[in-house]
C-alpha cells in the first residue's frame, strides 16, 4: 500500500495537479502523510516553512476534499489541536475525472479529424476546417499566407497515440484505487 502512494506521488501528471491546486508546497507536504497524520506545526518544523504557508497549502488541499482533519485534546497541556491526513483515493478520483475528459475530448477531435478537411497557415497563425478556409479563399485570416492542407492521417496516427496512452493512464489509477485504502475515518474531509 505504501508503494502505491508513493507509485502516485512520483507520477509526473499527480505532481503537476497538487502543484495547481495547491502551489509550490503541495507535493512535499502530500509526500509526509504517507504513514502518519500531522499537525501544520509538525509539517511546518520539518519542511522548516512557515506555518501560514503550511496552513494555506492545506486549506487549499482540504477545499478538493483531499486534505482533512480532525480535532482533539491534547494530553499534556489539554489544548486543541488539528490533526490532519490526506485522502490519497480523492487525488485518485479527481484525475481520473480529469484524464477521462481528456480521452472523451480526444475521442471528439479524431472523430471531427476523420470526417473534415484541415487547412493550417504555415506560419502557425491558425488551423481550419474547409468551410472556414474556404470562407476565407484559402488565405490566413491572421497573416494572410496561402493555408495548406493539413496531413490529417499523420495527425489522426499521433492522436490515437495519445488516446492509447491515456487509455492505459485510466488503467492504471483504477488499478490504484481499487487497492489503495485511506486512514481518514473520523476526519472531516469536505
Ligand atoms: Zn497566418
Amino acid at each position: 500500500m505504501k508503494k502505491l502512494k508513493q507509485e502516485l506521488l512520483k507520477d509526473k501528471n499527480t505532481l503537476e495537479f497538487l502543484k495547481q491546486i495547491a502551489g509550490p508546497l503541495a507535493t512535499d507536504i502530500v509526500k509526509m502523510f504517507e504513514k502518519q497524520s500531522l499537525t501544520p506545526e509538525q509539517v511546518s518544523d520539518k519542511l522548516n516553512e512557515k506555518i501560514t504557508v503550511v496552513r494555506s497549502t492545506l486549506n487549499s488541499l482540504h477545499y478538493r476534499g483531499i486534505a482533512c482533519y480532525k480535532k482533539e485534546r491534547r494530553k499534556d497541556n489539554n489544548l486543541y489541536e488539528f490533526y490532519w491526513e490526506i485522502k490519497y483515493k480523492k487525488i485518485i478520483e479527481i484525475l481520473l475525472i480529469q484524464e477521462m475528459k481528456k480521452f472523451k475530448k480526444l475521442e471528439y477531435t479524431i472523430e471531427d479529424k476523420q470526417i473534415h478537411d484541415f487547412f493550417y497557415c504555415p506560419k502557425k497563425c491558425i488551423e481550419l476546417p474547409f468551410e472556414e478556409a474556404a470562407g476565407y479563399n484559402f488565405k490566413c485570416p491572421n497573416c494572410n499566407s496561402n493555408l495548406e492542407m493539413v496531413d490529417t492521417k499523420k495527425k489522426i496516427t499521433t492522436l490515437k497515440r495519445k488516446k492509447t496512452n491515456i487509455q492505459k493512464n485510466i488503467n492504471r489509477l483504477e488499478e490504484i484505487l481499487n487497492k489503495i485504502n485511506d486512514d481518514t475515518k473520523g476526519y472531516i474531509c469536505e
